[in-house]
């Protein structure tokens, strides 16, 4: 392969793997590729591209856009391929970068984890220059792109086995200042919910990634269950279109898509996530957006071997709102079968609400 150009280096062992002829300091519009070497039995000297787009002009802040993540999740694609077609320089102060499909295997195989090695993108951070595929892709982001962004927008859905209720997502960051200017652009970003999230497993996320560097960082959950609908990508068009102008990297003000500003939940503590006892087919009793209360029956598990057997029923543990439940119709033991979001307690929230200002830094 001919020489390109490598960046800074890495206290993890050299320069990344990864590599780019895009020149992310250059003015204008660019649409080149990071590639990743992968040596296969029909590509000797292959490599894995990721299409990126930069945009850029004059002073601004830097905003670094991802989706395909999860290559099960279709909104950050879609709107993201579009913005990559039509951004152009004379509409931008400051710099946009656009990655589409940053696991572009898993997202050409229409799955979760990579087909190459196996790998969760979002669990991997911060990535490994000597490791997989995927921890390479990681790896480039973590020290190449990461540390020229202000504002990370990681676009995600549910995916093949979950379904959210349209929500932007924060984490409880601890600098004041990075979570008020994390509020922000949440509201900005304007969908009808807005979610401060404990995760699961927290273990490489990129989210934590970008919030210990800094940044403002929102990862959206727009659908899921393996498809998109008009509402869900129309959100996330919408959202990227606020955010730049919130951010005053485009011109103009957030435009507002429903009647109602974005209400803001969280996951007040692990009683909000309800967990599959047993092995069967799932009947769901709530649908997103519900209110309930605890002991509310959400959904209930049938025995398709033993129709005698009664469903075991999964209760909610909080009150709250349904954020999120499972997709699919057959559901495993410890499958997350339900998530149910409290209104968010921050006593400020009502300032927030009102203030849109542009970035300060
Ligand atoms: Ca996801």
């Amino acid at each position: 392969m001919p020489t390109m150009a490598r960046q800074s280096s890495d206290t993890r062992g050299g320069p990344p793997r990864v590599s780019t002829r895009v020149d992310f300091a250059a003015p204008g519009k660019q649409q080149g590729f990071l590639d990743g070497p992968q040596s296969r039995n029909d590509s000797a000297w292959g490599s894995v591209r990721i299409p990126v787009t930069v945009v850029s002009r004059g002073n601004g802040p830097t905003v670094l856009f991802l989706g395909g993540s999860h290559g099960d999740e279709y909104e950050g694609p879609i709107a993201l391929m579009k913005l990559a077609r039509t951004l152009q320089p004379a509409a931008v102060s400051g710099r946009v970068i656009i990655l589409p499909a940053y696991n572009l295997p898993a997202v050409r195989n229409g799955t979760r984890l990579s087909p190459i090695d196996g790998r969760n993108m979002n669990r991997v951070y911060p990535g490994r220059r000597d490791g997989t595929v995927t921890e390479m892709i990681a790896h480039f982001v973590q020290t190449q792109l990461l540390p020229l962004a202000d504002v990370v927008l990681d676009i995600h859905s549910g995916g093949k086995t979950m379904i959210f209720a349209p929500c932007a997502v924060m984490h409880e960051v601890e600098d004041v200042d990075l979570k008020r200017r994390t509020i922000e652009a949440l509201l900005a970003f304007g969908a009808p919910y807005g979610l401060v999230l404990i995760e699961p497993d927290d273990q490489g996320l990129l989210d934590s990634a970008a919030e210990e560097m800094g940044k403002i960082f929102l990862g959206p959950e727009l659908g899921g269950g393996g498809m998109v609908t008009h509402d869900s990508v129309a959100i996330a068009e919408s959202g990227i279109g606020n955010l730049l102008r919130h951010l005053a990297v485009v011109k103009g003000e957030p435009v507002r898509r429903g009647a109602k500003p974005t209400r803001l939940l969280h996951t007040q503590d692990r009683g909000c996530f309800t967990v599959a006892e047993e092995n069967g087919m799932y009947e769901v009793l709530v649908d997103l957006s519900a209110a309930v209360t605890a002991g509310t029956a959400l959904g209930q598990i049938h025995f398709v071997e033993t129709p005698g057997r009664p469903p075991v029923v999964a209760r909610a543990e909080r009150d709250g709102l349904l954020i999120c439940r499972h997709a699919p119709g057959l559901v495993q033991s410890g499958d997350c079968l339900a998530v149910v979001a409290q209104d968010y307690p921050d006593a400020d929230l009502g300032n927030h609400r009102m203030t849109a200002s542009p970035l300060s830094t």
